[in-house]
């Protein structure tokens, strides 16, 4: 349900009553600003009811802010298109700074359901210039609640923790510190790290929020306790905590929450082993994720089906899972994109904006003193010159400047930020591109994909900042092995993929072996000494085709029998998806997925398992 964001940021206080007002007025407005319009929809529509009837006799100030809770109301049903044009009426023409800033921040809300970010950031913005101008608690708290969940969508973690603390100084009449906090310890659960104290923070707002009886609140911070509890591979107690709650989330009616704890459930049994429950939970989150936009469990849910139709061996269920997982995937990074790009383009704008004024004054002041210079004839030519000159160079600076943070913005949306190599979405553009001239050129391409060996202990052990270290170490020894031509990006936290765009299969072995054996001597050189090795998986246009979704595939299924095999090892898949295993042939290595390997090397059945 559309609302349901919403109403997760707006559990705002207790309106003052305005002073101008009949008594009954007045209290009619001051009920229906308070929390009651969520927790009792239907009172709160009587309420406007009965302020509708009295409109007549409403001050032009009352008129505009009856016009707000409309407005509110609308949202609220999910008619977000409509509850847009009246919000931004009264963002633009109500009477009171405060009714304009409280639709501004309604506005953020619903703009950021509907994906218009751009739209989104430059109404914070316009709000948050305004701010200081706001003397209203539940104001002020609404703004900063926005825009502290807006800066976390948008991969703004410190801002939005600095929002989210200027809200919990504000002093509370109405229970908004459990909002508060919730919006702070999620901004720091999106941050990291994922410490015993962020959990005991976590715990602490639970309790908070209980006090204050807003269970909405409770349950999306138990969400973000029991996905902690999975990640310490504690799945017991993540799944007793979703399971205790989950029938009174249920009953809270909103969908987005009920997909996130379905999808937590179906990630919890499935890393106990238990496939049935895993897979119900996993197409419970389907059933519901599927219907609106809720790019991230949904593609969540469908890499778990992939995984289990992977594990029972259902290869056609798992290559249908496979496709379906890669689009909502992307579909989720281009959403996450979107927002921290929207920041970027808001903050570049304002930036601009601020450039040109300086400039315009600066023209004004030249001007001043031209007429100034008049007066002397001889130093005005001269100085004429001098300040012609320092206005261009201030423009061109200002050119320049601009010049430089677009191609910034351009690099921002192809790159990796730890590592500095291509990001998922550009590496699979750019691997396309390639693989069409290879199909056109009737060439033969190899993809290689490079998953760190157990990487998670490598954090677990060390710390992030060093298992950060290990990432960019690993791929500055991928490059030592690149040519030119080929491609090269991480796909995801530890994973790599390179794509060989004029290699036949067995080059790309070759290849893919010494860059295994490099990662893996590679811990040898560093005074750390950190063991490190990958597991690689092959696939080449001559087994499957010039299609990259099927390479992808492909790489990966021998990916995963690099792992279960044992890890620090190269394996390439040479048959297609639903092919029947061979025997092992006396003396051969199970090295090739779904069948065994027949490429012969110096006489003897290809073996390119490691050497340790
Ligand atoms: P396997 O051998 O089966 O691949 O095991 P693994 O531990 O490498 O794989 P798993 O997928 O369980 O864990 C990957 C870990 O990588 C989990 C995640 O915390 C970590 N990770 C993902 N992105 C980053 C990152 O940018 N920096 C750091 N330090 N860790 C990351
Ligand atoms: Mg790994
Ligand atoms: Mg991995």
């Amino acid at each position: 349900m559309a609302a349901g964001t919403l109403l997760l940021s707006m559990v705002a206080g207790i309106a003052p009553a305005a002073t101008n007002q009949t008594d009954d007025t007045a209290q009619l407005f001051a009920r229906a600003d308070t929390p009651l319009k969520m927790l009792d929809n239907t009172a709160y529509v009587g309420l406007i009811a009965q302020l509708e009837r009295k409109s007549a006799s409403l001050s032009e100030t009352d008129k505009w802010h009856l016009r707000y809770l409309e407005a509110w109301q609308t949202a609220f049903v999910g008619q977000n298109d409509k509850a847009r044009v009246l919000l931004e009426a009264i963002a633009k023409q109500a009477p009171t700074d405060d009714l304009r800033e409280r639709a501004r921040g309604t506005l953020i809300n619903i703009l950021g359901l509907g994906h218009r970010y751009e739209e989104a950031f430059a109404y914070l913005d316009q709000a948050l210039d305004e701010l200081p101008n706001i003397t209203r608690n539940s104001t002020r708290q609404l703004v900063l609640g926005e825009a502290a969940q807006l800066l976390t969508e948008a991969g703004q973690y410190d801002l939005a923790i600095n929002y989210a603390d200027q809200l919990l100084q504000i002093p509370d009449a109405s229970g908004y510190s459990c909002t508060g906090m919730r919006i702070r310890v999620g901004a720091e659960f999106h941050k990291g790290p994922h410490t015993d104290k962020l959990l005991s923070l976590l715990e602490h707002a639970v309790t908070t929020c209980l006090a204050n009886s807003n269970t909405l609140s409770a349950d999306t911070l138990r969400r973000d306790i029991a996905a902690l509890k999975i990640e310490q591979d504690k799945s017991d107690e993540a799944i007793a905590l979703l399971q205790n709650s989950y029938s009174g989330m249920m009953k809270l009616q909103y969908q987005d929450l009920a997909s996130q704890y379905d999808v937590l459930l179906a990630e919890a049994y499935w890393k106990q082993g238990n496939l049935a429950q895993a897979e119900k939970y996993a197409v419970a989150t389907v059933d519901i994720a599927s219907k609106s936009e809720f790019a991230e469990p949904l593609s969540s849910a469908y890499q778990l089906l992939y995984q289990i139709a992977r594990q029972k061996g259902d290869l056609r269920d798992a290559l249908m899972y496979h496709e379906k997982f890669m689009s909502a995937d992307n579909a989720h990074l281009d959403d996450v994109r979107e927002k921290a790009l929207a920041y970027q383009v808001v903050k570049q704008q304002v930036d601009a904006k601020k450039t040109e004024l300086d400039t315009l004054n600066k023209q004004n002041q030249i001007l001043q003193l031209q007429q100034a210079l008049d007066r002397n004839a001889v130093q005005t030519s001269r100085l004429y010159i001098v300040l012609l000159l320092t206005l261009l160079a201030s423009i061109g600076l200002w050119l320049y400047r601009l010049k430089r943070s677009q191609l910034r913005f351009m690099r921002m949306a192809r790159e990796d930020g730890l590592t500095g190599i291509f990001n998922r979405q550009h590496f699979v553009d750019e691997a396309e591109q390639a693989m069409r001239s290879a199909a056109k050129a009737t060439r033969c391409a190899s993809l290689l994909l490079i998953d760190l060996d157990h990487f998670k202990a490598i954090n677990d052990t060390h710390g992030h900042i060093v298992g950060d270290q290990v990432l960019r170490r690993t791929v500055a020894v991928c490059q030592r092995y690149l040519r030119s031509g080929d491609v090269f990006g991480r796909l995801g936290g530890e994973e790599f993929g390179i794509l060989l765009p004029d290699c036949s299969a067995e080059t790309a072995i070759e290849r893919a072996e010494q860059i295994r054996r490099a990662i893996y001597s590679a811990s040898a050189d560093e005074s750390q000494d950190i063991p490190i090795s990958a597991s690689l998986g092959i696939a080449s246009s001559a087994h499957h085709g010039h299609d990259l979704r099927d390479l992808l595939a492909a790489a990966d299924e021998a990916l995963y029998r690099a792992k279960r095999d044992g890890r620090n090892r190269v394996v390439i898949n040479i048959s297609g998806y639903g092919a029947t295993s061979a025997p092992t042939p006396k003396g051969g290595e199970r090295n090739m997925a779904g069948r065994i390997s027949d490429i012969a090397k110096d006489g003897e059945p290809f073996n390119y398992a490691t050497e340790k």
